[in-house]
């Protein structure tokens, strides 16, 4: 395989957008930290920034978006559809467009396969769920707020009730998903291969372990990873995230500290052996960060193995 010079390499979707290969990551990244870490990304040579309404910080994002002086159209802009407005797409976005401070997003996915009543959040909306809502979402297209459209947490059975629907006419252009060597989901990354959806890796460095929602997965301390780490004189984050690289998917790595910021992205010039990549990808241990214990129906399905 030749490696490519990842900090300027894209993925091409299957609607010939693309996206670059590393985003920073700003979940749980708050008020200033998240202006900063946005500002210090882009300057330091990142092109692709993801959040979401959920997050609360889409208004911190686009001011470091603007404060880092790159110019718009050089900067891949991801945010997604909070569960509570799947029949509200159109005003979600516009919403999140206001925050932002931006006239259109590179990616709106829809955030989670849960469609949950805005009038009380323990509930499910009644007669809907996300094929109407990727429904609204397609009527997106063309309107100039979104280049491409997409989908977050589908596992395999979401996806194949979606597009056998008479009423799905664009195949999600991305499904980001938690994938990581304790959660690698290599079914579900081999139905999207199959299909021609791109796949971006969240928490591909196991989380934030101090508030992590669901099971600490203490993946930077894997002794595989470590080990392996040590031998080639790069941080376990390094080989965490070159592992998701070399197995297709663009990666969003979140950190608010400069020095991280700095060393997720020195991703050019080395590369994971087969036998390197063979044994992350045969570790044994199972570790979520992302549960659904908090929406008001199962997501994830455990059909993703
Ligand atoms: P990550 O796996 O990116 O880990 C983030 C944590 O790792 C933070 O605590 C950060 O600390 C720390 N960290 C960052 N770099 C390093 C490093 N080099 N060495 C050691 N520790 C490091 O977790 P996330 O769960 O945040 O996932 C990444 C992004 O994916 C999110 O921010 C979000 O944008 C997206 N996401 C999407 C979801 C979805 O449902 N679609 C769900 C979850 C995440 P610090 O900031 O203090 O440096």
């Amino acid at each position: 395989m030749t490696i490519p010079k990842f900090t300027s390499h894209t993925f091409q979707l299957n609607n010939g957008a693309s996206i670059p290969a590393i985003g920073l990551g700003t979940w749980q990244s708050k008020d200033n930290d998240t202006h900063e870490a946005v500002k210090y990304a882009l300057r330091h040579g990142y092109r692709h920034i993801d959040t979401a309404l959920n997050y609360g910080n889409e208004k911190e994002v686009g001011e470091g978006i603007r404060a880092s002086g790159v110019p718009r159209e050089q900067i891949w802009v991801t945010t997604k559809l909070d569960n509570h407005w799947h029949h509200r797409v159109s005003e979600g976005l516009e919403s999140s467009l206001k925050d932002l401070g931006l006239d259109y997003v590179d990616l709106y996915l829809i955030h989670f396969p849960c469609s949950t009543d805005p009038a009380d959040r323990s509930k499910h909306l009644p007669d809907w769920d996300f094929v109407k809502t990727w429904q609204e979402m397609q009527k997106l297209l063309g309107t100039g707020m979104v280049k491409s459209i997409g989908v977050s947490n589908f596992q395999i059975s979401h996806l194949e009730r979606l597009l056998s629907d008479p009423s799905c006419k664009v195949v999600p252009a991305v499904n980001q998903i938690e994938l990581h060597p304790h959660n690698p989901s290599s079914k579900l990354v081999d139905y999207c291969k199959r299909k021609g959806i791109h796949f971006t890796a969240y928490s591909c460095l196991g989380g934030n372990t101090k508030s992590a929602i669901n099971a600490h997965t203490n993946l930077i301390e894997d002794p595989i990873v470590v080990k392996i780490a040590q031998g080639k004189n790069k941080t376990p984050a390094q080989i965490l995230l070159m592992w998701g690289l070399q197995r297709g998917s663009s990666i969003i790595p979140k950190s608010v500290t400069p020095s991280r910021i700095g060393s997720n992205f020195e991703m050019d010039g080395w590369s994971l052996s087969d036998d390197e990549m063979a044994a992350l990808t045969q570790i044994q241990t199972r570790a979520k960060v992302v549960g659904d214990g908090w929406m008001p129906i199962r997501v994830f399905l455990g059909d993703d193995e």
